[in-house]
């Protein structure tokens, strides 16, 4: 009641926040290091943020995650934009579950080939086409999905979806044509995930051969010995089965894990790619190509759109290759017709 400004309000924030700030010696822990807490902060003012006492705390709660998302230890005011998202978050969440059920999810598959230009396997990509919202980019649902745990049916489906087809393409004269299966970090630190991974090869009769499973590079470095460990216990229970590291090049791998990683690829980053006659990135590109191939590990090179890139990465003779250049993502029917005309390996 003391505040008669928005400003005042932020000023007893950034108060508690700096009293909270020093760090304490805690009495039953004999750490020889202090302990530092953090503070995440929502402000709604009354009467403009609401009348009564729900919507007021709702709003700062709403608030307050802002808060969280946007790096913690800071003080956040209330505004409406944070309703309308909160409103589209409850939105995507609510649909994913429909959408499961009412088959909205479909599959596209990018081909990856190899410097003659043929296809030797495939990436698959989910799609969502929402009732309301229209085409979603998985950049939009994917994050929700994770959030609210319903990764797990649905990154289930997807697994499922893409072995059956891959397996059914191999029995169609494409024997060796490979899937490779975005893992989200949620699902790959589910601790039935490997259980999860055999049914699904057995329903399917994929061979674990034509499977690969992509993890990031972040996934894997925010618990490296635990990751390590799980990527062990999926190979030795699916022999033939092989990993890739996704997005390399942006999550801070320390070199010590990454010679001990248990992974077939490397996919560098398609953000390098992408700028790879600007700045020092060819430099950069040239190091990872490097570090994988002494790792004994294969390259992927994704995001290639154009000839120059696609000219670099044939003299450096990296492996494999990904991108608007050859192929973009296509449905399975198309996937099929352009297999047809000869462009498998
Ligand atoms: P990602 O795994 O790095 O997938 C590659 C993304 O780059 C795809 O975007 C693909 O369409 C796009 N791409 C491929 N070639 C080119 C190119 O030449 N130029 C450019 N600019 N882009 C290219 P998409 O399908 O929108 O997927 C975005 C991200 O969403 C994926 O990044 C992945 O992290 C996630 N995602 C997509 N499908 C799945 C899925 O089934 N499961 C999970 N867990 N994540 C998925
Ligand atoms: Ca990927
Ligand atoms: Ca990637």
């Amino acid at each position: 009641p003391a505040i008669h400004h928005k400003k005042d309000a932020a000023k007893v924030a950034s108060k508690i926040l700096g009293a909270l700030r020093s760090p304490y010696r805690l009495a039953t822990i004999k750490a020889t290091s202090p302990v530092t807490i953090g503070v995440s902060i929502g402000i709604s003012i009354i009467p403009a943020d609401g009348k009564d006492v729900e919507t007021v705390t709702k709003n700062a709660d709403l608030a307050m995650y802002t808060a969280k998302e946007t790096g913690k230890n800071r003080s956040v005011f209330y505004s409406r934009d944070m309703d309308k998202k909160a409103f589209e978050k409850w939105e995507i969440e609510q649909g994913i579950k429909k959408g499961i059920q009412n088959r909205e999810f479909r599959l596209c598959y990018q081909p990856l080939v190899n410097m003659q230009e043929k296809i030797i396997g495939f990436e698959a990509l989910i799609r969502w086409n929402h009732p309301e919202l229209g085409d979603l980019p998985p950049g939009r649902f994917i994050p929700i999905a994770e959030e609210t745990g319903l990764i797990t049916p649905l990154g289930n489906w997807i697994m499922e979806q893409a072995c059956r087809d891959t397996a059914k393409l191999n029995k169609s004269g494409y024997s060796s044509l490979f899937v490779a299966i975005n893992l989200s970090s949620k699902q790959f630190e589910q601790k039935d995930i490997v259980d999860n991974i055999s049914s699904i090869i057995q329903r399917t009769r994929i061979k674990p051969g034509n499977l690969k499973l992509e993890i990031t590079e972040t996934c894997i470095m925010n618990a490296p010995e635990e990751a390590i460990k799980k990527m062990h216990d999926i190979k030795a229970r699916q022999p033939g089965i092989q990993i890739a590291i996704d997005d390399f090049g942006t999550g801070y791998s320390s070199l010590s894990y990454l010679s001990k990683l248990p992974a077939d690829l490397i996919k560098i980053d398609l953000s390098f790619v992408s700028k790879l006659f600007q700045s020092n990135n060819e430099k950069i590109v040239n190091a990872i190509i490097n570090l994988a191939l002494s790792l004994g590990m294969e390259i992927v090179a994704e995001g290639v759109e154009s000839h120059d890139q696609f000219v670099f990465f044939k003299q450096k003779k990296c492996g494999l290759l990904q991108g608007f250049y050859f192929h973009k993502p296509l449905d399975y029917i198309d996937l099929c017709g352009i297999l047809e005309k000869g462009v498998y390996v």
